[in-house]
């Protein structure tokens, strides 16, 4: 069959979809894009916000639009709370969160799966690869999906209502895909989940990530692995003594939502501006170099002008080096959707704004640092760019690097020493370093553009 998948929202959604994907292929089927015609349409939807719920029926409206007679499947957080939308804007199926890593098999035990075109095992291994890089348009990050749900309560969250309580998979299971993965040539691997941090707490191990990054660091040749968001009051103070591996890339999510301690208890965020502000501290003294990245709600219910400046205060002291920024999203079935102090658009727009001007400073502020040394950077993709081309890629602390080479240059998927010259619009520009046969990097410089 010709099947189109898609998803939008966080790295767990991404991580499923792409698990499907390499689940279709292996079977035999063919991955198609947007521009093509498509027996069958899997769709990852997302809910956290309104313009989040908005997306996903647009999306599955196109689908629907450009795929008439396909079967379209509909699943995420928006699917199961809400499937007479999905009706209503065209999906035929729905599976629930629950199901969803069994979605491929439950098509098939509903017929809703044919014509594919078996591929002998051994070569499976082989033929994924470049689909999976062909149709996604050069992910060299596979993101592993180590967990789902979560068992706290922040008043704001509708995704712990959507994926229900915490559990988790298999430390072996998670290795062997690791493995999997790099045999694939993935430079590097995202652990992520709903609730990244309680990996495993659902089966009595209060250290199931520790553990967990333990064994991929001893047990797999992943050269990069990288940590997506992580609640703060998981993290106990030797969790950073994992950094001591430098395959384990120097790049911490921790969000605060607020920097305001009243307005932390009402969201029921287990964590306060003095326990933040420590923790940070503990990783930086850790971890050199570290990246601490961060999500940020403006607009919360209640929150006065003097709890959002205390809030955008404590923000600039802490020295993020980006900021995710949400407006607060009411979303029904939440605690917070019912309290007082619901605040003015107006109000949550102006916030917003102050918020991103902080954040583009504090960004530049990072970047800055790091003009004049040397880091590797893991290359993603590239554009035209003169005679030649514009590659753009990551560095371990999440810095975005660009440089360009002539048209002849393949980078794709190469992690490179590469020297950070300047600053670049939202980026800093790259000069990558040759190395000599002992992997040292040398002076010589690759043959750039012009
Ligand atoms: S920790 Fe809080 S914000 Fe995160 S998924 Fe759980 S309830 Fe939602």
């Amino acid at each position: 069959m010709r099947i189109r998948v898609d998803s939008i929202g966080c790295r767990l959604n991404i991580s499923e979809i792409e698990e499907m994907a390499r689940s279709f292929t292996a079977s035999g089927h063919r991955l198609v894009g947007p521009g093509e015609v498509a027996d069958l349409c899997v769709f990852n939807t997302c809910v956290v916000t309104n313009m989040a719920a908005r997306k996903s029926r647009k999306i599955i409206r196109q689908m629907r639009r450009a795929n008439p007679q396909a079967t379209l499947v509909v699943t995420g957080c928006y699917a199961d709370l809400s499937p007479q939308d999905m009706d209503a804007v065209g999906a035929d199926l729905v599976v629930d969160n629950q199901d969803k890593d069994r979605l491929p098999e439950i098509l098939a035990e509903q017929n809703l799966l044919h014509d594919a075109d078996p591929i002998p095992a051994d070569d499976a291994a082989s033929f994924i690869n470049p689909i999976i890089n062909s149709v996604e348009g050069g992910h060299t990050r596979a993101f592993i999906k180590v967990q789902d749900g979560c068992d706290n309560r922040c008043t704001f969250c509708i995704v712990t209502v959507a994926r229900g309580a915490g559990r988790s998979r298999t430390l072996a299971d998670v290795v062997a895909e690791v493995n999997r993965l790099t045999m694939l040539g993935y430079q590097e691997a995202v652990l992520s989940g709903v609730h990244l941090g309680s990996y495993l707490h659902d089966q009595g191990q209060v250290e199931g990530l520790y553990q967990l990054v333990k064994t991929i660091l001893a047990d797999t040749d992943l050269p990069r692995l990288r940590l997506s968001s992580l609640e703060p009051w998981d993290l106990s103070p030797h969790f950073f003594d994992l950094w001591q591996n430098e395959r384990l890339l120097p790049h911490l999510h921790l969000p605060l939502q607020s920097g305001c301690d009243a307005t932390l208890r009402r969201m029921a965020r287990r964590t306060s501006q003095a326990e933040f502000a420590s923790l940070l501290e503990t990783a930086r003294a850790a971890i050199p170099d570290v990246g601490i990245s961060t999500d940020v709600i403006v607009g919360f219910p209640g929150e006065t002008e003097a709890e959002f400046t205390d809030s955008i205060n404590f923000v600039e002291q802490m020295g993020f080096s980006k900021l995710h920024i949400f407006r607060y999203s009411r979303r029904e079935g939440t605690a917070a959707a019912k309290m007082r102090g619901q605040v003015h658009g107006k109000t949550v727009q102006t916030r917003s704004q102050q918020m991103h001007v902080l954040g583009a400073n504090l960004e530049e502020q990072f970047r800055q640092k790091f003009v004049g040394r040397t880091l590797p950077v893991l290359w993603e993709g590239n554009e035209p760019f003169g005679f030649g081309l514009q590659w753009s890629g990551l560095t371990g602390n999440y810095l975005r690097v660009v440089t360009q080479t002539d048209d002849q240059t393949n980078l794709r998927n190469q992690v490179t020493p590469t020297q950070l010259v300047d600053v670049a619009p939202a980026a800093l520009h790259g000069q990558i370093e040759a190395t000599d046969s002992t992997g040292q990097s040398d002076p010589m410089v690759i043959p750039l553009l012009g």
